[in-house]
C-alpha cells in the first residue's frame, strides 16, 4: 500500500535494520525499542488487522517470531500484536512485537539463526 510505512520498509524505501526476509515475511528492529533487540515481524501482505490477513500469509510468522525470541531473548521475552487504536495499534500494517527481556547481568546472547 502506497502510504504504509511498513510497506515502504519492505520495499527498502525507508531504511530498517533487517533481521529476516522471505517471500511472505519481513522482520526488522523496532525504531523505538522497549528493550535491546525489540523486533517486529510482519507479513508482506498489507492488512491493517490480523483478521485482514489470509491464513497462508500468517503461517511462517510465528516460527520466525519464535526463532527471533530464542535468538535474542533467551528464555524471557514477550510476543504481542495490537489491533485497533483502543488496543494501542499505531502502525496500520499487521505486526508482531518480539520483545526480549534479557538477563540484566548477562545481556543479549545473540546467536542468529537460532537452532
Ligand atoms: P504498535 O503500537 O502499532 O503495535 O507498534 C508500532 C511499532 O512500530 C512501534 O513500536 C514503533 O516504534 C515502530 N515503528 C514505527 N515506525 C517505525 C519505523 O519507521 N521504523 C521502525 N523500525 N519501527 C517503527
Amino acid at each position: 500500500m502506497a502510504d504504509c510505512i511498513f510497506c515502504k520498509i519492505i520495499k527498502g524505501a525507508i531504511p530498517s535494520f533487517k533481521l529476516y526476509e522471505s517471500e511472505r515475511v519481513f522482520a526488522f528492529l523496532d525504531i523505538q525499542p522497549l528493550s535491546q533487540g525489540h523486533a517486529l515481524v510482519i507479513p508482506k501482505h498489507h492488512g491493517v488487522k490480523l483478521t485482514d490477513i489470509p491464513d497462508d500469509q500468517l503461517e511462517e510468522l510465528m516460527p520466525v517470531a519464535k526463532k527471533l525470541a530464542k535468538a535474542m531473548g533467551g528464555d524471557n521475552y514477550n510476543i504481542l500484536q495490537n489491533n485497533g487504536r483502543l488496543a494501542h495499534q499505531v502502525v496500520d500494517h499487521v505486526h508482531f512485537h518480539v520483545i526480549p527481556k534479557p538477563d540484566q547481568e548477562q545481556g543479549l546472547g545473540i546467536s542468529w539463526p537460532a537452532k
